[in-house]
């Protein structure tokens, strides 16, 4: 664990207190002072991890397996193992996405960004439309879908483009969820609430995209 020194915990108390203008006790800045440290800690042994690649893509530009179990797919989210993994240009891949984006199934960018398309898990979270209704809406036409085939020639994982589903879904920006602070026992807590309770009318929000025919949006009272 690492260990502040107490001038750098002085300093981060009062910085904390005047941001937040409210008292904050000596355990309270310790800790939140280590979790910082512990983040940039992890956030430099990754930029350092990545320099040090991309250093090797240049002699080995169709890229390489990473060393190390526990990665994740940067398409399909999935943890892979040394065996299973891949990094080019475009990120982290398993090797099942990575053979996707070499049969030009699915464009290597979305490997790097996520923005241009939404997951199954993102239609569900953002409209609420469970995955076999989209299954059922790629059936008829309504929503057009890429897969990435598994081995034995089923599903691996689906993707919807932003670029394949033109006017009909939105830029994944409009439909980002925020933080909210609450109190709970003199505690400030923060939760995540979906884009349509930040704005007036979810129609007229995204006004001109088809999605928007095919969505009953209720309101409900807050019980929590
Ligand atoms: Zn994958």
């Amino acid at each position: 664990m690492v260990q502040l020194p107490n001038e750098s915990i002085q300093k981060f108390k009062e910085l904390m207190e005047e941001k937040s203008g409210k008292e904050v006790t000596w355990e309270e800045v310790a800790e939140g002072g280590r979790n910082l440290v512990n983040l940039f800690d992890v956030l430099y042994k990754c930029e350092m991890d990545h320099r040090s690649w991309d250093e090797r893509l240049k002699k080995e530009p169709k890229g390489f397996a990473l060393e190390g179990n526990g990665r994740n797919c940067a398409v399909c989210g999935m943890s892979t193992r040394e065996d299973t993994n891949w990094y080019d240009k475009w990120g982290i891949k398993c090797l099942t996405c990575q053979r996707a984006i070499d049969k030009k199934l699915i464009p290597g960018s979305v490997a790097r960004s996520d923005k241009n398309r939404y997951s199954p898990y993102d239609l569900e979270d953002r409209f609420g439309i469970t995955k076999p209704a989209q299954r059922k809406w790629v059936k008829e036409g309504i929503l057009k879908s890429r897969i990435v085939p598994n081995e034995k020639g089923g599903v691996h994982y689906h993707l919807f483009l932003i670029k394949d589903n033109k006017d009909f879904l939105p830029p994944k920006k409009l439909t980002e969820s925020q933080l909210v602070a609450f109190e709970k026992d003199g505690k400030t807590w923060h939760r995540s609430e979906p884009w349509y309770r930040f704005v007036e009318d979810p129609y007229e929000h995204l006004k001109g995209y088809k999605i928007m025919n095919y969505l009953k949006f209720v309101q409900q009272e807050d019980t929590r």
